[in-house]
């Protein structure tokens, strides 16, 4: 059995730099070779996981199907890769600390005093070796987050600089991507903070076998070779990623820069030709000379950090290429919206989505824009929380209940029609009683969600805690709102549609989490095509 490698993924001199879409893209290289791979992601806050955080903080909480609560990042891995990330994909030093704490308080160090070397570092070593067991990949990418430098940042470094010592030079690569910036009143790129950053690793024990250089201007051999000779790197081993108009390109330069032949090479692995990207490059060619346009309204209360709606946005880069269509999303704050300005802010769009959230800032928005788009017959996506107020706003207007509403905005509404199913009616730990990762749902033959999907069963996504109201079921089905997707085990309302509209389809669920560029989500797709038809 070949031994598994690993490449290590370290940031300098800024965060933001797109390492997640970086290692990303050398993982789709590696995979359209035939490589089973996987990636994961190390990061350095203290929260357990990212669910408790605030989206304007950081972005997105991206489920897996597991029902892990991840880092954005591993949305980015799955839509590159086209392949479910788990639990195992992200840890966070908060699940670090907490799993070291919990085996010192059980008496598994045996009197010894726990220290972050070798105790920290060694369960980061294993978390990481983790994903190695089972023999399921060839080879495992690990992003570390943060910046080198970073207080936080010391334990993964180090831990990272023993497994490199531990597997041996061929079955371990690091990669460092730093930022060189260009100076305009100087007119040149500068290659200091590189340099600075690689010798921050070096103080750590790291020597970088790989550096990539993001930079908003092309950059000549002469950055290249300085760079490599300051920083004791092949010249070869020198790879530029200047700005593209999609991270979808991504791939494609590293390609042209020969990041994952360099790779290959480093670990010993065959370099034969390049490989079959042709399916990726179509859906670029798509993406990019689309033969129609339509803008949607994305109805929300985190407009302002597009971060938050991450997985929604990829949806519509998937689904617009896959209909040869350019979709302009058209971000609408869901507390801006009222009774009075509705035709006026949401008139003109080809379509209309009402987003996840938590709680009750901007909810009567989210409820007037589901109004406008039945009573208009807008096409129609609510999600989540967004097919929650879809269920409310049709209880009030056209089931004639009034002040009908969810238990989690309004506890003492006289028609509850969103509300907390028995078994979740305990309050527990923050984020315990959640439904969370893949559930089955099945679809009602001859509804629009079948016909979308194709199929009678399916397996979606959730993060949510509150549930249709199955009492008032049959009479919104006399009325004219009906179930097309209901869960087989548990009877849960997994999706709600109006037959007697254009397309208004509403899912408990986040279909934008498994939207992937080779495999577009089906209800996106759909929906777009659905806008086009004007
Ligand atoms: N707040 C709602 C619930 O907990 C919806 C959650 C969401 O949109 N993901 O049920």
């Amino acid at each position: 059995m070949a031994d598994i490698k690993y490449i290590f993924v370290t940031g300098g001199v800024t965060s933001s730099l797109g390492k997640g879409i970086i290692t990303a893209s050398l993982a789709k290289l590696l995979q359209a070779r035939g490589y089973s791979v996987t990636i994961q992601k190390l990061d350095p806050y203290i929260n357990v996981d990212p669910g408790t955080l605030n989206p304007y903080e950081h972005g997105e909480c991206y489920v897996t199907l597991d029902g892990a609560e991840t880092d954005l990042d591993l949305g980015h891995y799955e839509r590159f890769l086209n392949v479910p990330t788990s639990q195992a994909n992200n840890v966070t030093t908060g699940r670090i600390y907490q799993s070291v704490i919990n085996k010192e308080r059980r008496g598994d160090y045996q009197g010894k005093t726990v220290q972050v070397i070798p105790h920290i570092t060694d369960e980061i070593k294993m978390r990481i070796k983790l994903l190695g067991e089972g023999n399921k990949y060839d080879i495992i990418l690990t992003e570390i987050g943060g910046t080198v430098g970073d207080i936080e940042s010391l334990p993964y470094i180090e831990s990272v600089r023993q497994l490199k010592w531990e597997l041996g030079p061929h079955n371990c690569v690091s990669i460092h991507l730093t930022l060189v910036p260009f100076l305009s009143a100087a007119g040149e790129s500068k290659t200091k903070p590189t340099q600075h950053s690689v010798k921050e690793l070096l103080e750590s024990g790291i020597q970088p076998d790989v550096l990539v250089l993001r930079t908003e201007h092309a950059l000549g051999s002469d950055i290249k070779r300085k760079v490599a000779l300051f920083c004791n790197v092949e010249e070869e081993a020198v790879v530029v990623s200047d700005d593209v108009s999609t991270i979808y390109e991504v791939p494609l330069k590293m390609l042209d820069e020969k990041l994952d032949r360099i790779v290959l090479r480093k670990l010993n692995l065959p370099v034969e030709a390049d490989p079959p990207m042709k399916p990726w490059r179509e859906f670029i060619d798509r993406l990019k000379n689309p033969k129609h346009e339509i803008h949607v309204g994305l109805v929300g209360k985190y407009v302002e950090l597009p971060d938050a709606y991450k997985s929604i946005i990829e949806s519509f880069s998937h689904s617009g290429s896959a209909n040869y269509c350019k979709v302009n999303i058209e971000y609408i704050h869901s507390e801006d919206i009222n009774e009075n300005n509705a035709d006026k802010k949401l008139k003109g769009l080809h379509g209309l989505v009402v987003a996840p959230g938590f709680g009750s800032r901007g909810i009567d928005g989210k409820i007037i824009t589901a109004k406008y788009a039945r009573e208009n017959n807008v096409p129609f996506l609510g999600i989540s929380l967004g097919m929650q107020c879809a269920v409310v706003e049709f209880a009030r207007n056209v089931l004639n209940m009034e002040g009908a509403h969810s238990t989690e905005i309004d506890p003492e509404t006289e028609y509850p029609v969103i509300d907390l199913v028995e078994e979740q009616e305990r309050i527990t730990e923050n984020g315990t009683t959640m439904r969370l990762g893949g559930y089955k749902c099945r679809l009602v033959p001859g509804t629009k969600a079948y016909e979308v999907y194709g199929k009678e069963e399916i397996t979606e996504r959730h993060r949510h805690r509150y549930e249709f109201n199955n009492k008032y079921l049959e009479e919104f089905a006399a009325h004219g709102m009906i179930v097309s997707g209901i869960n087989p085990e548990s009877n849960l309302v997994e999706i709600v549609e109006i037959p007697g509209h254009r397309w208004f389809v509403a899912v408990q669920f986040h279909p934008e989490y498994s939207s992937t560029v080779v495999s577009p989500h089906p209800l996106f797709v759909n929906f777009v095509k659905e806008c086009i038809n004007e």
